[in-house]
C-alpha cells in the first residue's frame, strides 16, 4: 500500500531527467505547480525548448551527470533509456530524495489528476489505463454535476448563479449550468425549466417555485428579486434556473440588476434559447442558405409596430404569442405581407407532447382554434418553415419532430 500525498513545489527544484513527450507532460505539470524546473538531456522536444528559451525552465543540454540531483526535492526520471533512469533514480534514493520513473513503478507515483472547479481528482489504480478511465468518469461526473462537489456550507459571501436551462428537456441544458444547479444551496426555478433536474438536488436544497409562492400565487418579478436577494445575503448559492436563455425574454437581466444593487456578486450561464431551439425541434431552421440569412426575435406581447416587420424576408419568431395570433397575423397582411406566407406553430418542444401545426398567414389563426393551440408555443413566420419538406431526406424533419403530430393547413 503506497501513501497519498500532495506537495507544494512551487519554488522547490524538481530535476526532470530526459526531454522527450513523457518529459513534457510531466513538466506541463509541473509548470502549473510553479516548481523550480530543470531539464537534463541532450536533445528536447519543441515545447520544452521553447518553455526554455522563455525562461519557464533550465534545460542542461547534455547527459544525465549524478550532480545534477544535488538540491533537487524531487527528480522525474523520464528517458526512454532505463539506465539512464536508474542513474537518475538510484543516485535520487542515495541522496534521499524521492524518485518518479517513467518507464516503470518507482518508490514515488504521479497519480491521474484533473481539476474541475476547484477540485482536484487524484487517481491511481496500479493500471494506466483503469487509472485514466476511473479519472476520466469521475472528472467528468464532477462537471456535470451527476457527483455532487456541492461545497460545504459557509456563511461567507453568497452569491446568484442564473442558468439558462435550455428548452425543457433535462439534458439540453449546458454541462456547466447542471453543475452549477447542482451545487447551490437554494433553487428558484420557472416552469418552463428543466424541472426534471431538481429530482436530482440534495435534499437540503431549497426548492422555490417561482411560478408558485407559499400562498399560491404566481410570484411577482420584484418578489423573484426579493426572494433571490435575501437567501444570497444570508450566505447562501442562489441558482436561478430559467427556461431557454435567461437574457432572451427571460427578464433575466433584471434580476442581473436587483443583484448588483444588493451588492450581490452574479453570474449568467447561457442557455438554449427556445427561439432557435424550438423551430429546430420541428425541424425548421431559423436560416436557411438561398432562403433567408437571418431571423428576429419578438415577444408577442410586445409587438409594437408590425411595418417592419412586414417589410423584411427575414424569419419572424415570437415567443408568447399563441394569444396574439389572430392579431399578429391580420397586422402582417395588412401591413403588406404575403397571405401565403407560411407559419409554424410548434407547441411544448422537446416534451413528450410536442406538436406542430402549419399554415399559412391566412389559415394559421383557424387552424389553431381547431387545434386547440395553447403556450408554450413558438410562432415561426417565414420561408423556412417549407425547409424540412424541401429537404431531400425528409426522414430528418420527422426525425427531428420525434412522435408530434403536424396539422398541415395551407
Ligand atoms: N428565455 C426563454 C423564453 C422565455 S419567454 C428562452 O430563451 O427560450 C416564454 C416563451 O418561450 C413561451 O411563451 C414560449 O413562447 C417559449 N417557449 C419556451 N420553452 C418552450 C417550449 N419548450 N416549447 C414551446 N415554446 C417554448
Amino acid at each position: 500500500m503506497t501513501y497519498p500525498l500532495h506537495l507544494e513545489l512551487a519554488g522547490k527544484r524538481v530535476l526532470v531527467v530526459g526531454a522527450g513527450t513523457v518529459a513534457e507532460r510531466r513538466i506541463r505539470g509541473l509548470l502549473t505547480a510553479d516548481a523550480d524546473i530543470v531539464v537534463v538531456a541532450p536533445s528536447a522536444t519543441e515545447a520544452i525548448r521553447t518553455w526554455s528559451e522563455a525562461g519557464l525552465i533550465v534545460w542542461r543540454q547534455r547527459d544525465f551527470d549524478y550532480s545534477d540531483v544535488i538540491g533537487a526535492w524531487l527528480v522525474h526520471a523520464a528517458t526512454d533509456c532505463s539506465e539512464v533512469n536508474n542513474a537518475a533514480a538510484d543516485e535520487a534514493t542515495r541522496r534521499r530524495v524521492w524518485a518518479v520513473r517513467a518507464d516503470r513503478l518507482g518508490d514515488a507515483r504521479t497519480p491521474a489528476v484533473a481539476s474541475i472547479d476547484g477540485v482536484t481528482v487524484s487517481v491511481t489504480t496500479g493500471d494506466p489505463r483503469r487509472t485514466q478511465v476511473v479519472r476520466d468518469s469521475v472528472a467528468l461526473g464532477i462537471q456535470d454535476g451527476s457527483l455532487t462537489s456541492r461545497p460545504h456550507r459557509r456563511r461567507q459571501r453568497g452569491s446568484v448563479v442564473l442558468i439558462g436551462g435550455g428548452p425543457g428537456e433535462a439534458d439540453l441544458i449546458t454541462v456547466r449550468g447542471r453543475r452549477e444547479l447542482l451545487s447551490a444551496d437554494v433553487i428558484v426555478y420557472d416552469r418552463l425549466a428543466p424541472t426534471a433536474l431538481l429530482e436530482l438536488a440534495d435534499p437540503d436544497v431549497e426548492l422555490i417555485d417561482a411560478a408558485k409562492s407559499p400562498g399560491l400565487h404566481t410570484l411577482s418579478q420584484d418578489e423573484i428579486n426579493d426572494v433571490i436577494v435575501d437567501r444570497a445575503l444570508n450566505g447562501l448559492r442562489v441558482a436561478r434556473l430559467k427556461g431557454g436563455d435567461p437574457f432572451v425574454l427571460g427578464r433575466g437581466s433584471e434580476e442581473v440588476l436587483a443583484c448588483s444593487e444588493a451588492g450581490i456578486p452574479v453570474e449568467v450561464i447561457p442557455g438554449v434559447t427556445s427561439a432557435v431551439s424550438g423551430p429546430a425541434a420541428a425541424g425548421i431552421p431559423v436560416t436557411h442558405r438561398g432562403v433567408t440569412a437571418g431571423f428576429v426575435v419578438i415577444s408577442g406581447h410586445a409587438l409594437g409596430d408590425v411595418a417592419p416587420l412586414a417589410a423584411t424576408d427575414l424569419t419572424l419568431v415570437v415567443l408568447m404569442g399563441v394569444g396574439r395570433l389572430a392579431a399578429l397575423s391580420a397586422a402582417l397582411i395588412e401591413a403588406g405581407k404575403d397571405a401565403s406566407t407560411p407559419v409554424a406553430l410548434i407547441e411544448r418542444a422537446y416534451c413528450p407532447d410536442q406538436r406542430v401545426t402549419i399554415g399559412t398567414l391566412a389559415s394559421i389563426t383557424s387552424a389553431a382554434e381547431r387545434a386547440g393551440v395553447v403556450n408554450p408555443a413558438i410562432i415561426v413566420v417565414g420561408e423556412v418553415v417549407n425547409v424540412p419538406a424541401l429537404a431531400a431526406d425528409a426522414q430528418f424533419a420527422s426525425q427531428q419532430a420525434g412522435d408530434s403530430r403536424v396539422t398541415v393547413d395551407a
